[in-house]
């Protein structure tokens, strides 16, 4: 038994050995040498957590698109349809009290606050039921967008990359764990700009919950320790110039603020 183990490792080496010779795979590829990389490796990003001293590092950003229906009705969109999802990328994240600039290609430049869920683990094909027991917490964010071209790729069909993921898009206030909030499903959501009102709605509107989120979510993704969701926003989006302040409200979490440079 052990022989013939044996063997078949030593005809596997053979094999490969001979495969790499004649493709030139063998010079060309030396083995890594473990914590060695042609350049420095890109740091962690992570958000402080409310009352810890350990911060949650960020795997990937999900965000919904029209989970509020008097939001949709603004944009012109179908409330009917099932949510779906675009990503950010984790280090466009602007941590709380940062400045966001303002960004290239647009003159159009957009707020949504977003209730973000953080999530501690996952899994594929999460049920509802199951969806909220993988919640770390949750924090306010603003969906920063570039409506113009937003507006503009929708047109031709295409994705919406350049309208929602570009540096500083993606504002997030520190986490406050589920312990300290329970599970939110309702809570004043509201944005005020240089001390106006622009947004003022409550968690209750989503059409779809959180724990529908996950679920759906999970049917297209692995959903993993680090991830975080944002939900979508109500009414009431519009446009930010340089020099103005934003302060984003959820109940019971902590306020976010920042200002556009
Ligand atoms: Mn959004």
């Amino acid at each position: 038994m052990i022989d013939s183990t044996r063997r078949g490792i030593v005809t596997a080496g053979i094999a490969g050995v001979a495969l790499a010779s004649t493709t030139g795979i063998a010079s060309a590829a030396a083995k890594p040498k473990a914590g060695h990389y042609v350049f420095a490796p890109p740091a962690v990003i992570s958000l402080p957590v409310v009352g810890e001293t350990a911060a949650f590092p960020v795997r990937r950003i999900y965000c919904v698109g029209r989970n509020y229906a008097a939001h949709v009705r603004e944009l012109n969109n179908n409330a009917e349809e099932p949510p779906f999802f675009f990503q950010k990328q984790r280090d466009m994240i602007v941590q709380n009290g940062g400045k966001v600039r303002y960004p290239e290609l647009t003159s159009d430049f957009q707020y949504e606050t977003e209730l973000v869920v953080a999530m501690k683990s996952g899994a594929m094909d999460i049920s509802a039921e199951q969806a909220n027991q993988h919640i770390y917490g949750y924090a306010v964010g603003f969906d920063m967008t570039r409506r113009d071209r937003q507006a503009d790729m929708k047109k031709m069909q295409k994705p919406w990359e350049i309208g929602k993921s570009f540096e500083d898009a993606a504002p997030c206030s520190a986490i406050t764990s589920v312990a300290k909030t329970g599970y939110l499903s309702k809570g004043q959501i509201k944005l005020v700009v240089n001390d106006k009102t622009r947004q003022d709605s409550d968690l209750g509107d989503m059409i779809w919950n959180v724990a529908q989120i996950i679920a759906e979510l999970s049917k297209q993704v692995e959903i993993t320790a680090g991830d975080l969701i944002y939900t979508g926003t109500p009414e009431g989006v519009g446009p930010v110039v340089r020099g103005d302040r934003m302060v984003g409200t959820i109940d019971g979490l902590q306020t976010l603020i920042v200002e556009i440079v």
